[in-house]
């Protein structure tokens, strides 16, 4: 447009964009906000300093950055004339504790994501992803990257999944009226975070997951929930039988892979879902142009420079499932961050 051409607003917030991420990872990861949210005011930056150990000036320079970001908020303290508190975004996303912490999101993000994208120039030009040259290993398959080496990796991976579903599972949950399906199993289901919403919307069908032996013993040891109505399953949905079912989900899984084996997976669902069965999965969809919306068409690049797979517009879902025997494809989309495509044997 004109006025970006008399000056380049967009684009230079656009350079920016990084460095803003990492204001907000950095202050995650320091701790700033689980100190604001339990503080019994306004704290200024010298006592921000004091608590975490910080230099005073490079925390100084922080918090403004947050205030001008609008993440924190300047308050007048006491004592000290001004000091920083908590926006009630920041006390319910950012913190630590609170109910809808995506604290594990962002960890996964800063110490994750941000890296590999240091490479994707190199994954644009050879169409791979970096796990190799990001984290030196040369992976059968991109999950072993994921999960590399131990426990802790594979936490902060579950983690950013099931921060996920604090904002849009109750809408993928109830995209569709899946009360007639009885037994529904979430193939890939890692935590469960996505099965208890559906066991919440549904609370006539039983729900399982079905997940890598040692996801589905972390989620055990780290994700159960006292009354867990979630059952778990460990398997591998590539290579062996999965549990019969009325209705498969599958979120976030067709991403991932190449389209060949979506393809034998989805045709294994057919062969195995009982007549008048489905599948529902869930993803950041394309709009059919391909050209939006914008964080799709990022997780699209996302899966280029960590897995195998791909985002899609509705019509390349609707292609995959025709293609295994499904039909009646339905899209809908949630507005939020994550889309539905239901559709029957
Ligand atoms: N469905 C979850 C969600 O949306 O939050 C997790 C999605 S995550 C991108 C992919 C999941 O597939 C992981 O939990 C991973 O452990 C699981 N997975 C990968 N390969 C698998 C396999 N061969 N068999 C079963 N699960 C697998």
């Amino acid at each position: 447009s004109q006025s970006e051409l008399d000056y380049p607003f967009k684009l230079l917030e656009y350079f920016n964009g990084f460095r803003v991420s990492k204001v907000i990872f950095s202050a995650c990861e320091l701790g700033v906000f689980d100190l604001l949210l339990g503080a019994p005011g306004p704290l200024s930056a010298r006592h921000v300093a004091h608590e975490l150990r910080t230099s005073v000036d490079g925390m100084e320079r922080l918090l403004d950055a947050l205030v001008g970001m609008e993440v924190l908020e300047v308050e007048p303290a006491e004592g000290t004339g001004e000091g920083e508190d908590s926006s009630d975004v920041a006390n319910l996303y950012l913190a630590r504790g609170s109910s809808k912490s995506l604290h594990h999101m962002m960890t996964y993000q800063n110490q994750t994501v941000y890296p590999l994208w240091t490479h994707l120039g190199d994954a644009v030009r050879e169409g791979r992803n970096q796990n190799e040259k990001t984290f030196g290993l040369q992976p059968e398959d991109p999950f072993q990257a994921v999960y590399r080496s131990d426990d802790e990796e594979m936490l902060k991976f579950m983690g950013l999944m099931d921060s996920s579903w604090i904002l849009d599972g109750h809408d993928i949950a109830t995209a569709f009226d899946l009360s007639c399906f009885q037994k529904i199993v979430d193939l890939g289901g890692c935590t469960g975070a996505l099965a208890r919403e559906m066991a919440k919307a549904y609370p006539s069908s039983s729900v399982s997951v079905l997940d890598l032996p040692t996801v589905v013993d972390a989620a055990k040891k780290y994700f159960s929930r006292e009354n867990d109505d979630v059952v778990f399953h460990s398997g591998d949905f590539f290579l062996g039988d999965v549990p019969p079912a009325d209705l498969y989900v599958l979120a976030r899984i067709v991403h991932d892979w190449p389209e060949e084996k979506c393809l034998s997976l989805l045709r294994k669902l057919h062969d195995t879902c009982r007549p008048g069965g489905g599948v529902l999965l869930v993803e950041a969809m394309l709009l059919e142009t391909r050209r939006g919306p914008l964080m799709a068409q990022i997780f699209s690049l996302n899966m280029l420079v960590q897995m195998e797979g791909r985002e899609r517009p509705p019509s390349g879902y609707t292609r995959l499932l025709n293609d295994a025997g499904f039909h009646d494809v339905q899209v809908c989309r949630t507005g939020k961050s994550y889309d539905a495509i239901l559709a029957v044997r």
